[in-house]
């Protein structure tokens, strides 16, 4: 008899990065600068802190179990009703909750590649088939996610922006899409990204879209701008039939009392996410200029982190790069070998990156 489920064994264990405290003592190195997962450079709301604060003396109790504070809250800011809203232990376990609602062994999900490798699990785990489009011109090939739908297609992935690329579908782009798949294929908008890509007037506006097609879903997180991404604290926009579907399977207790208090913070404090929007582009202008004036390649981008072609081994500069106390994302995990992703930091950091990155490439 076989013990594991048989989905198993097409997954692999996710392989953390190195321990930042494991770095130091290897490499003899005092400080460490992480641009490699995209986190807040300024730390988390402060009016995060202290309602985690004002929460900590209560926690021999059991959380609310359906966040309902928190739910009115999102709902008010998206102008929809907390029946639209179901929240996940970050935006990781919507996209699991997704998959285990709507997946039965054989069905298809259409996705890109590259893309959010969550996508990718969640379907395989529930014995569904991930359909792979490549990227054409580095973007979302929506012709060909057209082409690979038929019968069992149940859902479609778009990661807007795209991790790990950095740029946009845009309004137009998602309506062609949109105008070309019948209305009871899911379709997934991944928004984690979505105070920096707003910056763009060609962004869509998904609520909108939401309200023409019931059943899109949308993807948004505490974890990237707010940054609370120790929390775990994510949420989906949808119909109420998906919603309270997905709430089926999300866990009873699955959003702690600290990362409620915590999300409620980040919400109100628009002025960190202001700021945090302001210092993103800043250093993405940082790093662009230094491209520019080098010919290196890079995706334009409109998250917190940007995709670069190195024109080098990026294992190797991953490496080199982390002798000199600076982590990033080398490309080669998602099998582009010669580009990396670098995360937007504070400018201090994002000068330093600049500057290691100029001494690894020229040797110096
Ligand atoms: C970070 C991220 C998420 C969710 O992250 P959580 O920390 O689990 O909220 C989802 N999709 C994409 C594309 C991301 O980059």
């Amino acid at each position: 008899m076989q013990l594991f489920r048989k989905e198993l064994e097409k997954m692999k264990p996710y392989v953390p990065g190195k321990p930042i405290e494991e770095v130091k003592k290897e490499y003899n190195i005092e400080t460490i600068e992480k641009l490699a997962s995209n986190e807040n450079p300024l730390g988390p709301s402060k009016k995060a802190i202290e309602r985690i604060k004002a929460e900590l003396d209560y926690i021999n109790i059991y959380p609310d179990a359906t966040a309902a504070k928190l739910r009115q809250e999102i709902a008010l800011s998206h102008d929809v009703k907390m029946e639209n809203i179901v929240l996940g232990n970050g935006g990781e376990q919507i996209l699991t909750m997704i998959a285990q609602a709507f997946i039965n062994e054989g069905d298809e999900a259409i996705m890109a590649d590259v893309t959010f490798g969550l996508y990718k699990t969640s379907v395989t785990h529930m014995g569904g088939v991930p359909v792979i489009v490549k990227l054409k011109d580095h973007k979302h090939d929506f012709e060909g996610f057209i082409n690979k739908i038929n019968d069992k297609t149940k859902l479609i992935y778009v990661c807007n922006p795209n991790n790990p690329v950095g740029n946009i579908m845009t309004k137009d782009e998602i309506d062609y899409l949109v105008s070309n798949i019948n209305d009871d294929i899911v379709l997934v908008l991944d928004e984690a990204y979505y105070q920096y890509a707003i910056k763009n007037p060609n962004y869509p506006q998904s609520l909108e879209l939401l309200k023409k097609r019931p059943n899109t879903i949308i993807l948004r997180t505490f974890s990237k701008v707010a940054g609370i991404a120790g929390v775990r604290v994510g949420y989906a926009i949808s119909n109420e039939e998906i919603c309270t579907q997905m709430a089926k399977v999300k866990g009873v207790f699955n959003i702690n009392k600290l990362a409620q208090a915590a999300a409620l913070g980040a919400l109100e404090d628009k002025e960190h996410i202001e700021n945090t929007v302001e210092l993103n582009y800043k250093s993405m202008g940082i790093m662009k200029d230094y491209f520019e004036n080098n010919n290196i390649n890079y995706i334009d981008s409109n998250a917190n982190f940007i995709f670069v072609d190195v024109n080098t081994d990026s294992k190797v500069l991953f490496e080199e790069l982390m002798k000199k106390g600076i982590i990033i994302r080398p490309g080669f995990l998602w099998g582009m070998t010669n580009w990396i992703r670098v995360s937007t930091g504070t400018i201090d950091q994002t000068n330093k990156f600049v500057k290691a990155l100029d001494e690894v490439l020229n040797n110096k």
